[in-house]
């Protein structure tokens, strides 16, 4: 495929507000889930006047060119498929996302730092295996004692997460803004599971 066809998210908050597209994989699922794959109608509508999408469902507002008009793509499907991503990227942002953005001692959701199980002080290295997300009172409470002498408890053993494991985390945080038509492409299974 062309190596300029952007795959990820966007980062632009501005375009997105207006009428923003949800960017389905060829397989019908959604490039990312968390943040959710969505592009501006600008870019949308550039993918499918150089052919390179399928426009699923529609916003009812035109755009309008000297050689074209089309309504507003609401849901587009890449027609070539992107593979996703295998590795997984030791982030701030993917560490909080595997811990599902709650303290991995007290389970509280407020005020997420980093946590070194084993302290730095005591030898502790930075890796998905030794941080987790803590409160800042868990935090403060465990400070730079081992683990058995503070009385706290991990929720869960901390690992590397799979790109798999991830992406379901991410479908657990729905963003802001959902338009009606996107909902065939989010959750349906989780319905199903209900
Ligand atoms: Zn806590």
């Amino acid at each position: 495929m062309d190596g300029d066809f952007r795959t990820e998210f966007t980062r632009n908050p501005a375009g997105i507000r207006k009428h923003p597209a949800l960017v389905l994989n060829a397989d019908f699922r959604p490039l990312s889930y968390y943040p959710l794959s969505v592009w501006p109608w600008q870019e949308a509508v550039k993918a499918a006047v150089l052919d390179r999408v399928h426009i699923i469902a529609e916003y009812d507002e035109l755009v309008r060119s000297p050689s074209i008009e089309m309504r507003i793509p609401s849901v587009i499907v890449l027609k070539d498929y992107v593979k996703p991503q295998k590795r997984v990227a030791f982030t701030r942002f993917n560490l909080f996302l595997r811990d599902e953005f709650c303290c991995q001692y007290c389970g509280s959701r407020g005020d997420l730092t980093f946590d070194h199980v084993v302290p730095r002080a005591a030898g502790g290295v930075t890796s998905w295996e030794n941080v987790v997300a803590a409160c800042s009172p868990c935090n403060l409470r465990k400070g730079s004692k081992p683990l058995r002498k503070t009385g706290l408890a991990l929720r869960k053993p901390p690992r590397q997460p799979t790109a798999e494991e991830l992406r379901n985390m991410g479908r657990k945080f729905p963003p802001g803004h959902l338009h009606d038509s996107w909902m065939d492409f989010l959750y349906w299974d989780a319905e199903l599971e209900a």
